[in-house]
């Protein structure tokens, strides 16, 4: 099935924006068995819109537009194409009610020009557009098949996820299904993975398998191409299980699943609390937790001690620590552990301190150095790591360590030993 992918709009000329539309496009097409042959930009021209279009007819099965769908003069995406199928517009009621209900809900004047986005050619599918004004739409002319898309990366992904993309496979059964599954990794960095996975990586066909780095989380994704559903998810547990005999120990989740969420589900179903003494992520780690909705069933509370004084006053870490040891210490990281228990009551508490510089680092401390502690029944444990990046990036690879350290905890329900465990988490975010 030969594709060509026409973005209109002078700015993509001018060289003001950067084409997105057209990655994705390609990107979501080629996965699904598309040919995407030509792409062709533009500008905001009939006659050169015009031109182009009865080329892209002459040489592609679909034709896909992107922009020229808006209500001004200047957007005449809709107007050229059905000229070119010879077809003529009406006024669709059902558009023309989406629009009138959208913009009263964002309380937005309907200028007359609105109404200008409800007229749809003679026989074209509309594809329902919740984000925008202007939906999609098919409109088959001959042998060729012509999609109309806004030109907004937003409304346009919104319109080919829930839209066009389940049209197309209806309509082309023969180049079947895509999809995928992902694992969500902790406590590795990206490069590790990598070399973990290298054999699957370089040898993949069908199911692909991609790594990326995310908030302070890896990503294995594993995509599948397949007939039907079945033999795709019959694929995509094959490829799983290769993938977890490597990096079984590291999964924390799947596809939408978050640490936070995670932690909490297990912290639930175990019947425990958790309490965070924050230092260098200045609450970043609780406000992850508690951005899970129904988190007060286990959350019990947090201390943010930034300062030495806090540490001490408020959760105990002696004087005596802080002066000798510092606050970046193993030693102050498991005493504000156990004094953060202790003050909440909660059944175990986690502790971050450490340096998120960019300043203040020194040759035996530097940026990036962070030490994390848990308290708990079993006992207490502490984990030195060494993260690189922004201070941004520190402080939110140091939360995700805590909560993950917190999951490794629950789930050993062992004694664990003081241990020092140095991963450098070189680019596990970005
Ligand atoms: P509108 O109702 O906003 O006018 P439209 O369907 O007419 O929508 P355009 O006017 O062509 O679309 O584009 C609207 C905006 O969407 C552009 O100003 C630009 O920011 C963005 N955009 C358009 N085309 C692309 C593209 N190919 N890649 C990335 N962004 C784009
Ligand atoms: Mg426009």
């Amino acid at each position: 099935m030969k594709v060509e992918i026409i973005t209109t709009g002078t700015e993509l000329l001018l060289g003001e924006i950067i084409n997105t539309n057209f990655t994705y496009l390609a990107q979501e097409l080629n996965r699904r068995g598309f040919d995407v042959l030509y792409q062709t930009t533009v500008g905001d021209n009939p006659e050169r819109m015009e031109a182009v279009l009865a080329l892209a007819a002459s040489r592609a099965d679909v034709v896909i537009t992107s922009g020229g769908l808006g209500p001004t003069r200047g957007d005449i995406t809709k107007e050229l194409v059905a000229k070119f199928c010879g077809t003529d517009l009406y006024m669709n009621l059902e558009v023309w009610n989406h629009i009138h209900t959208l913009l009263s809900k964002r309380n937005i004047c309907i200028a007359a020009n609105n109404d200008k986005q409800a007229l749809v050619p003679s026989g074209a599918v509309v594809l329902h557009n919740e984000t925008g004004t202007a939906p999609g739409l098919v409109l088959e002319h001959g042998k060729t098949l012509f999609v109309m898309l806004p030109g907004p990366p937003f409304e346009l992904k919104y319109v080919c996820q829930h839209e066009l993309f389940p049209y197309l496979e209806k309509k082309f059964p023969e180049l079947g299904i895509i999809k995928s599954r992902t694992l969500k990794l902790k406590g590795i960095g990206e490069s590790n993975a990598a070399e973990m996975l290298d054999d699957l990586v370089t040898h993949q066909t069908n199911p692909t398998i991609a790594l990326y780095a995310r908030n302070g989380s890896i990503l294995v994704r594993l995509t599948a191409k397949a007939a039907s559903t079945e033999e795709a998810d019959a694929m995509l547990d094959a490829m799983q299980e290769k993938a977890e005999a490597v990096i079984g120990s590291y999964v924390f989740g799947y596809d939408g699943e978050t640490l936070p969420e995670v932690l909490g589900r297990e912290l639930l179903a175990r019947n425990r609390t958790i309490a965070f003494a924050e230092s260098c992520t200045g609450g970043l780690a609780s406000s992850l937790m508690t951005d899970v909705p129904g988190s007060s069933e286990y959350v019990k509370g947090s201390v943010v001690s930034y300062t030495n004084e806090v540490k001490n006053l408020v959760i105990h870490v002696s004087k005596t620590t802080l002066d000798r040891k510092g606050a970046v210490s193993e030693e102050a990281a498991l005493e504000m552990a156990r004094g953060v228990r202790e003050v909440i009551g909660s059944d175990m508490a986690v502790s971050i301190t450490g340096l998120a510089g960019p300043g203040g680092g020194t040759r035996k401390k530097p940026v990036g150095l962070v030490y994390i502690a848990v308290n708990d029944e079993q006992g207490e444990a502490c984990r030195k790591f060494n993260f690189s990046g922004t201070r941004t990036q520190i402080k939110n690879r140091a939360a995700m360590a805590a909560l993950g350290f917190a999951l490794d905890r629950l789930k050993e329900h062992t004694v664990q030993k003081i241990s020092e465990e140095t991963i450098n988490h070189h680019g596990a975010d970005r």
